[in-house]
């Protein structure tokens, strides 16, 4: 196994426990081919189910509210999320700012609730496609990175640098650019917490069966966080095996 590599599955809002299970239960049978570290990260409701049935296999959760309990409706905590065998959870992703509004504050919120619950946030930052193009792309992550960070810190923490554009796009950065970024951010959250240094740093974005090997193939990036492509279990267990 290529104990350096970490592929993190983000299903989003797709599988019942049906499908979920079928998924699962084939990876595990293609276990002795499995090359790379990963987790799974399922829709919520079926996370108990997935992680009581298959103990071989780490579980994530895509979000979680920042307080261990109350009157907030609909939301999950990271407290509970420990309780049903989550390991990791990730925390910002694009989707969430975008449709819930998600800033700095909540995110801050809600890493330290997160290192508090010992689980192990997958931290997703990544710039727009304007931002992009105004060549302000590293200033937009430093952002990301000292708004949430925590300073004091000595868990261990995994970022993902997810280009929104390149979220569903199809279209992914070069090598080249993922490594300056990745450079970047290594050298950004290392002045924030020397602890930070050796973080994983994960790219994300329109990762398919046939770029992939190219990610992983690269020594500066240490791992995939994979949307579309984590469902097909064909494409999915490919990838593990590179
Ligand atoms: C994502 O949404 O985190 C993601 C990487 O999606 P996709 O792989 O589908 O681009």
């Amino acid at each position: 196994m290529n104990k350096d590599k970490l592929i993190v599955a983000n299903w989003k809002m797709n599988f019942l426990y049906k499908d979920a299970f079928k998924f699962c239960k084939k990876i595990l049978s293609k276990k002795k081919l499995i090359k790379n570290n990963f987790v799974i990260c399922p829709p919520t409701t079926i996370i108990l189910q997935l992680s009581s049935k298959f103990r071989e296999i780490n579980f994530g959760a895509q979000d979680c509210h920042y307080e261990k309990s109350g009157s907030y409706t609909g939301d999950i905590s990271a407290f509970m999320l420990k309780n049903i065998n989550c390991k990791y959870v990730i925390i910002g992703h694009s989707e969430r700012r975008k449709y819930h509004y998600e800033d700095h504050i909540i995110l801050k919120k809600k890493m330290e609730t997160v290192l508090n619950t010992s689980l192990i946030p997958i931290y997703c930052i990544g710039e727009d496609v304007n931002t992009k193009k105004k060549g302000n792309t590293k200033d937009y992550l430093l952002k990301q990175l000292l708004n949430v960070l925590p300073k004091k810190n000595k868990k261990k923490i995994i970022i993902a640098y997810e280009p929104i554009w390149a979220i569903g796009s199809g279209i992914t950065p070069t090598i080249d650019e993922i490594w300056e970024i990745n450079l970047y951010i290594k050298k950004i959250i290392t002045k924030i917490n020397l602890s930070y240094k050796k973080t994983a740093i994960l790219y994300g974005g329109s990762v398919n069966k046939d770029n992939s090997l190219f990610f992983l193939k690269n020594n500066n990036i240490d791992g995939l966080l994979i949307g579309g492509t984590s469902l097909n279990y064909n494409a999915f267990s490919s990838i593990l095996s590179y």
